[in-house]
C-alpha cells in the first residue's frame, strides 16, 4: 500500500520570521494528531533549509519531513551557484524536487538533465520527486499523453529499477499557479496512463512508485483528487504558503 504524501513547494517565498510562524502553526495543527499512513514534506528555498530543519526538530515535528526544490546534476566542483545533493542530505533533506516545469521552462532543463539530477539525489540517499506534465498547447492539440509518456520514458531509460525509490509528480503546466486545477478525472486518467507505462516496464516498480498530482491543489479540491485510486498525494505550491491551507490539504 502506497502512503499518501503531501509536499509543500514554497518556491522563492519565505523569510526567517514567516518560516518560524509557518512551522509554529503547522506544529500546533499537527499536535492533535494526523491521519495515519500519510507523509508530509515542506520544501523551502535553499537558504532556509537549516532554519527549517532546526525548527522541525525543536517542535518535535515527527510528521513533517524536509525537502529541497532542486539539486545539481553534478557531484561537486566548479558549478557556481549550484547545490549538490549530498549537501542537501547534510542539511536534513529527505526529498528533492527535480524537473519542476518552472526549471524546465526558465532554465532549459531537459529530460536528460532531470534524470541526472534524480540519480544524484538517489545516490545521496534521498527521494527524488520527478515532475512531468504537458503545456496547454500540448493538451489542446491532443498530445498530452504522448508528451507525458515521453518524459516518463526518459526517466525509466536512465533510472531503471531505481525508479522504485522515486516519486513522480504529474503537474500539468497549465494548472500550475493558475488556479485552473485539472478535474479529478483528468488527473486520474493521466496517473493511470503513467502507472500502466511503469507496469509495462516492471510491475513491482509500478506498484511502489507514488504518483502525486500538482497544479492548483487547494483545501477544497484535495479531497476529490486524493480519493482517486492512482493519485497518491499532492505537490502543492501556492496553497502551501498558508499553514492553515497546508494543514487542511494534509488532512484531506
Ligand atoms: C507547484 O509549484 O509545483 C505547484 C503545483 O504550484 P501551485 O500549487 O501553486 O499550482
Amino acid at each position: 500500500m502506497r502512503p499518501l504524501i503531501v509536499i509543500g513547494n514554497w518556491k522563492m517565498n519565505g523569510s526567517l520570521a514567516s518560516n518560524q510562524d509557518w512551522i509554529k502553526t503547522v506544529a500546533r495543527g499537527m499536535e492533535s494528531g494526523m491521519p495515519s499512513g500519510r507523509k508530509f514534506v515542506v520544501c523551502p528555498p535553499f537558504p532556509y533549509l537549516s532554519q527549517c530543519a532546526t525548527l522541525i526538530k525543536e517542535h518535535s515535528l515527527a510528521f513533517l519531513g524536509l525537502g529541497a526544490q532542486d539539486a545539481s546534476a553534478h557531484i561537486s566542483g566548479a558549478f557556481t551557484g549550484e547545490v549538490a545533493a549530498a549537501m542537501l542530505k547534510e542539511m536534513g533533506c529527505s526529498y528533492v524536487i527535480v524537473g519542476h516545469s518552472e526549471r524546465r521552462q526558465m532554465h532549459q532543463e531537459t529530460d536528460e538533465v532531470v534524470a541526472a539530477k534524480a540519480l544524484q539525489v538517489l545516490d545521496a540517499g534521498m527521494t527524488p520527486v520527478i515532475c512531468v506534465g504537458e503545456t496547454a498547447d500540448e493538451r489542446n492539440s491532443g498530445r498530452a499523453e504522448e508528451v507525458v509518456c515521453g518524459q516518463v520514458a526518459k526517466q525509466v531509460f536512465v533510472l531503471q529499477d531505481r525508479l522504485a525509490d522515486c516519486l513522480i509528480a504529474y503537474e500539468p503546466v497549465w494548472a500550475i499557479g493558475t488556479g485552473k486545477v485539472a478535474s479529478a478525472q483528468i488527473a486520474q486518467d493521466m496517473h493511470r496512463v503513467i502507472r500502466l507505462q511503469l507496469t509495462e516496464f516492471n510491475g513491482d516498480v509500478a506498484e511502489h512508485v507514488g504518483i502525486l498530482y500538482g497544479g492548483s491543489v487547494k483545501p477544497d479540491n484535495a479531497v476529490e483528487l486524493f480519493a482517486m485510486p492512482d493519485i497518491d498525494g499532492g505537490l502543492v505550491g501556492g496553497a502551501s504558503l498558508n499553514p492553515q491551507d497546508f494543514l487542511a490539504i494534509c488532512q484531506a
